[in-house]
């Protein structure tokens, strides 16, 4: 990070450098401190962000003015600014840079480490994300999403699903580059851009020259034409395919969550980055169970007898069917916790419980003898009702859990 170091100081020009002269300072620069040159090496790291900081400025005819104009208040990102198009700062990674300024190496760099692949990888800066960069603007794959529906059951031990999709496939008759097997020289740099990707068009205007650029309507940004394409893939490197991906979904996830896996996406032009498969989570409405968090709610029916003289009871759980025993004189609303019988914690840590809440069948059908009996408790003190104590409280706890 270049902190309030000064952009031109760290480039090694002066006020006055031309953009030609600021672009070259940068490249020189970009290129001693090239993490691959010198693997390992923080400070060099450092110095090669804080030169692409500079020149992400300096190289910028309209920030470099701000900066000119403000210092570093003109172009630090801040709210009015830059007024859009706001400073990354400090925060780039070795990646960013690549994206952003890697047309700046040209072909010259590659010549200069040969058998290095032309950027192709970057070692330990590009692999701890498993990315890749290119020197030049690469393609990447557009991301796939697919919405997958889990019932209960899956979600509470986790699950392996095996997805089909319709996607770009890397062409294999060319191995994804987009050339005919064979032709040697299938490329060549392109005339337009001399292999930048990139055009730079100088305008006079009265407030002086006024710089664009843009990408090489000639490549496409590629920096290179391909000549002999492979007949397959038309030169695309890709073809439309389907593939079976296996996808483990861990136990505990939740509607609306997604998971990606990275690189099962559409693949993509000449050898570019793959997109990633998005993988939605739906829920399927299981026909026992409600779910609350990770807790699940059971609606259970006890007999009118039961509620009264107590008893054992089934409860269905996702793991089978559990007895229970149901307390005399149990109040209908009352609720069970059978504890860690819910659904595991997505990180695997703990487990929710099944409330299990107990209404009490009222009969709508009595025989003649039943309707005697009935009539007989409603004689009896026993049945007038009569909430004591505890089922206040539990009135209270119960209140206090649907609020
Ligand atoms: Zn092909
Ligand atoms: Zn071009």
């Amino acid at each position: 990070m270049a902190g309030e170091k000064d952009y031109y100081e760290i480039l090694g020009v002066s006020r006055d450098a031309s953009q030609d002269e600021i672009k070259k300072a940068y490249r020189k620069m970009a290129i001693k401190y090239h993490p691959d040159k010198n693997p390992g090496d923080k400070e060099a790291e450092r110095k090669f962000k804080e030169a692409a900081e500079a020149y992400e400025v300096l190289g910028n005819p309209d920030k470099r003015k701000k900066y000119d104009q403000f210092g570093h208040a003109g172009v630090k990102g801040g709210a009015g600014a830059s007024g859009g198009g706001g400073f990354s700062g400090g925060g780039m990674t070795i990646e960013d840079i690549f994206e952003q300024f890697g047309d700046i190496f040209g072909g010259g760099f590659g010549s200069a480490f040969s058998g290095f692949g032309g950027f192709s990888d970057f070692g330990e800066f590009g692999g701890t994300t498993g990315r890749r960069r290119r020197s030049r603007r690469t393609s990447k794959g557009s991301n796939i999403r697919v919405k997958v529906t889990l019932t209960l059951e899956e979600i509470a031990k986790g699950v392996n699903k095996k997805l089909k999709l319709n996607k770009y496939v890397q062409c294999d008759a060319c191995n994804g580059t987009g050339a005919e097997k064979g032709s040697s020289s299938a490329y060549s740099t392109c005339p337009t851009c001399k292999g930048a990707g990139q055009v730079t068009q100088v305008t006079n205007t009265f407030l002086g020259q006024m710089q664009t650029t843009s990408t090489c309507p000639q490549c496409g940004g590629e920096g290179r034409i391909l000549h002999n394409k492979c007949t397959k893939c038309h030169g695309e490197g890709i073809v439309k395919d389907s593939e079976v991906v296996s996808v483990d979904i861990p136990a505990g996830v939740a509607e609306g969550m997604q998971m990606t896996v990275s690189g099962k996406g559409n693949a993509a032009r000449r050898g570019g980055v793959n997109g990633d498969l998005i993988v939605l989570i739906q829920e399927k409405e299981h026909p026992y169970f409600t779910r609350d968090g990770n807790d699940l709610i059971y609606g259970l029916y006890i007999s009118f007898p039961t509620a009264t003289m107590g008893g054992p009871v089934e409860v269905p759980t996702l793991e089978g069917k559990v007895k229970i025993k149901v307390e005399p004189g149990t109040q209908p609303g009352k609720i069970l916790r059978l504890r860690g019988k819910g659904l595991p914690e997505v990180n695997g840590y703990g487990k929710g419980d099944l409330l299990v809440n107990i209404n009490v069948w009222v009969p709508k059908n009595l025989s003649k003898e039943e309707k005697k009996m009935m009539e007989t408790m409603e004689q009896s003190p026993n049945f007038k009702p009569n909430p004591d104590e505890t089922d206040k409280s539990f009135f209270e706890k119960m209140k206090a859990f649907f609020e």
